[in-house]
């Protein structure tokens, strides 16, 4: 994948958590399930063993990661 910025090739790799990945609309840190909240989406659940994560690709030069999501959310 090329960085939409910059154009250079991004580095694929995942983002790991023991917990839930979510992203959730507003700035408000919140605590609970992600599922509770309106408007919000998982990236991954979680698993008691191997927790979650979700593939996101990197660019070092602008330093940004973008991640892409579907509705079923484990490592698409
Ligand atoms: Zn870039």
């Amino acid at each position: 994948m090329k960085c939409p910025y910059c154009s250079n090739e991004m580095e694929l790799g995942i983002i790991q958590s023991p917990h839930e990945i979510a992203w959730k609309k507003g700035l408000e840190r919140t605590k609970g399930r992600a599922s509770s909240y309106d408007d919000s989406v998982i990236l991954s659940g979680t698993d008691m063993f191997s927790g979650s994560a979700v593939k996101a690709s990197n660019c070092r030069i602008c330093k940004k990661i973008i991640i892409s999501y579907t509705a079923s959310p484990d490592l698409n």
